[in-house]
């Protein structure tokens, strides 16, 4: 069998036989004898999406079936070996880089939407061109020591990127009590900096960097503190206090701060995320980079928020039901809505490519995933 090797984010190619940058375009128009990635994708400012981020940008999900023993069957389990083997992340169904249907699994419901699907409708020269780096507990250090260096792109022969550094919490959350185990505003500058030098030293010139900030995470303590965490469903005796309580006295927590029935430490942990959020500012200010323009864009959490229930929603549902922490599918795709509305009246998205519609028109759902 003949295997065609392609590497997405290629610029610059003819593929006039094969498609070697794997976004479903290839061959040559026989009116002109151009070839189709020569005319509708070469000086169409096409752009690779990546995400730098955390569990939230991995989307973390526990299938509540798992806990609540009115539902445990054959049938909840499903996934299991899939789940663990993937750290319980499902970043095809995420904000950032979301592509299935969210039939699948059957333990997520809701739309998917995401960067990755917003760039590609924008122009389908970007179609597979996505990258997510995206690790449970990243923390501004972790990432710049290590986790960005699996971003993988070479400046001298890829496409400009579209690129979200998002650590939306660990900073300030993990499971040690006190705020002496938080990142200092100043530890947070250096590594960011550090990591967005790396991303300056393999991207290509024209690329795009949105620094997020790390969310006010009292909303989560706020929503849920007196409703029934899932274990505690058959008896409706485990409020999601209790079990953020539980889990701090084992010091077992994702976040001692925020998921913490002690106001004051919720107060602490908001007021640290915050000068974080000061310092990525100041740096986007500051600091210059040879390939990329960097932006600073608050998070979306308080404005999906609003939305949702403005809309008639239930705060709850915006959030994870099993570790009471992380966005939902709904939340993860109200994100997508609400960053890129921001991020169009920032004016720094790609330019909507004129030939769209003959791409579809040629080359349908250019092979898929
Ligand atoms: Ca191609």
């Amino acid at each position: 069998m003949f295997v065609v090797l392609c590497s997405a984010g290629r610029y610059s190619v003819d593929d006039a036989i094969e498609d070697t940058n794997c976004n479903g375009i290839a061959g040559r128009d026989p009116n002109t004898g151009e070839t189709y990635e020569s005319l509708w994708c070469k000086d169409s400012e096409s752009m690779g999406t990546v995400i730098l981020g955390d569990s939230a940008a991995a989307h973390f999900h526990i299938p509540p079936q798992w806990f609540t023993s009115k539902e445990m069957s054959v049938e909840a389990f499903k996934n299991l070996f899939f789940a663990i083997e993937n750290e319980l992340d499902w970043p095809m169904l995420s904000s950032a880089t979301g592509y299935k249907n969210s039939t699948w699994p059957a333990s997520i419901t809701g739309p998917v939407d995401s960067m990755y699907l917003r760039l590609r409708e924008i122009n389908r020269c970007n179609h597979r061109d996505y990258q997510s780096i995206s690790v449970n507990g990243a923390r501004a250090s972790a990432m710049a020591h290590e986790l960005v260096k699996g971003f993988a792109r070479r400046g001298m022969t890829d496409k400009p990127v579209f690129l979200t550094l998002a650590l939306i919490g660990n900073d300030v959350c993990n499971g040690h009590h006190g705020i002496s185990h938080m990142t200092t505003p100043e530890e947070f500058y250096n590594s960011t900096l550090e990591t967005l030098r790396y991303v300056d030293s393999i991207v290509a010139p024209g690329s795009v960097v949105i620094g997020v900030g790390l969310v006010d995470g009292r909303v989560l303590f706020d929503t849920l503190h007196n409703q029934i965490h899932p274990v505690g469903s058959y008896r409706n005796d485990v409020t999601y206090a209790q079990m953020y309580d539980y889990l701090n006295c084992l010091e077992i927590s994702p976040c001692f701060g925020w998921l913490n029935s002690n106001e004051t430490w919720r107060n602490r942990t908001t007021e640290r995320a915050f000068q974080l959020n000061d310092a990525f500012k100041s740096l986007v200010a500051k600091e210059s980079f040879k390939n990329f323009k960097a932006y600073y864009m608050e998070p979306a959490i308080k404005e999906m928020f609003r939305r949702w229930i403005a809309g008639g929603g239930n705060a709850s549902e915006l959030i994870e039901p099993v570790d009471g922490f992380h966005p939902s599918q709904i939340g993860q795709a109200i994100t997508t809505a609400v960053s890129f509305e921001v991020l169009a009246k920032m004016g720094v998205l790609p330019p909507t490519n004129p030939f769209n519609d003959e791409i579809a028109k040629k080359f349908g759902d250019q092979g898929d995933y």
